[in-house]
């Protein structure tokens, strides 16, 4: 089960490589969905003696159910049913399937993911689907200004379309921890350790020590470019530099294959690099054209095979904007105009 190397992905690409339940260590499962782009989202099993802890449901009840669907059956053979559930951050692609779990399994996530989740349920995305649609169709008249960011906009809102947002109402976590939390699931230990903000105000990670395995949520995207909605960046170079001392045997990602220390490096070099350049370049200079200059540079080389390059746009913005003491917490207006601005880059890129 899960989609195969050659398959369609849930946005429609042809996957490149295997998703499905992926066997990472002793008892420890890792949910890989291809290519991992926006929504295509990962998920974990840690199963212990009559017990067992899933980490993340998916961006809706389809491809949840179709998680369970792989994940029961192996928690049935080991008699341990599932007991726990970890949402590792507030977005959607995160937690909008909560809903599935049965009434007697008990979710935690950090502090700020569970604000940030009473804040975003799936209604705000039904509701701006519409709207992007009429922004795409507005994209396409001639000679209107700014048009590249309207169709921005509704390839966005398209991209929404491949995922079943209408009539959820996911589970809101009801435990929540600051900094830390330790988890007994069935006889093993799993530690939740709080590491915002960065990609989010909330994100946090599970460190499974009889497995060496970590559970990195967005905190690692792998092979795809991650997108900073929270920043500062200096706190999810920490992060990824935490990781790497608990030298783990394998890094699950939320997005993207199975990874690892190395992965978790490239990604840390890569926001030394970034916000080396953004500094640099200065708070006047233009985002669009600064982005594009530094994707096309031969400095970006290590990173060209990533997915969605242009996610840096939104990096750009968000360094600029965390850099100097300002607020991780972003609204929904300058949101919005971010992924207007990502989407007009991803058309000159694609010049
Ligand atoms: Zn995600």
């Amino acid at each position: 089960m899960g989609t195969r190397i050659g398959e369609r992905t849930t946005l429609g690409d042809v996957a490149e490589f295997d998703g499905g339940l992926v066997a990472v260590a002793d008892r420890t499962w890792a949910w890989i969905q291809p290519n991992g782009g926006l929504g295509e989202s990962n998920a974990g099993l840690v199963v212990g003696e009559g017990a067992a802890l899933l980490i993340d449901t998916l961006w809706d009840e389809r491809l949840t159910a179709a998680m369970l669907e792989a994940v029961v059956p192996v928690c049935e053979r080991a008699r341990a049913p599932l007991t726990d559930l970890f949402n590792t951050h507030g977005d959607g692609d995160h937690w909008y399937g909560n809903g599935l779990l049965g009434a007697g399994v008990e979710i935690v996530a950090s502090a700020p993911a569970v604000a940030q989740m009473r804040t975003e349920p799936p209604s705000m995305l039904t509701r701006l689907a519409p709207v992007g649609t009429l922004l795409g169709i507005a994209g396409r008249i001639p000679g209107l200004p700014g048009a590249d960011h309207f169709r921005g906009l509704g390839g966005f809102s398209s991209m929404l379309g491949a995922y079943e947002f209408g009539g959820i109402e996911p589970r809101v976590p009801e435990h929540s921890f600051d900094r830390e939390r330790t988890l007994e699931i069935g006889g093993r230990t799993v530690e939740l350790l709080f590491v915002g903000p960065a990609h989010t105000t909330g994100d946090a990670i599970a460190w499974v020590p009889d497995a060496r395995v970590v559970f990195a949520g967005d905190i690692l995207f792998n092979d795809v470019m991650p997108i900073m909605w929270a920043g500062p960046v200096g706190t999810w170079i920490a992060a990824l530099e935490r990781i790497e001392a608990l030298d783990p045997v394998a890094v699950v990602g939320g997005h993207g294959p199975v990874g690892g220390v190395a992965d978790c490096v490239a990604l840390r070099e890569h926001w030394t690099w970034l916000r080396e350049q953004v500094l640099t370049a200065g708070p006047d200079a233009d985002r669009l054209a600064l982005a594009e200059r530094l994707i096309r540079s031969s400095e970006f080389e290590p990173w060209r095979g990533w997915r969605g390059p242009e996610r840096t746009l939104v990096n750009i913005a968000r360094i600029e904007a965390t850099e100097h003491g300002g607020s991780s917490e972003i609204g929904t207006a300058e949101r919005l105009k971010l992924i207007a601005a990502m989407g007009a880059l991803a058309e000159r890129l694609r010049r």
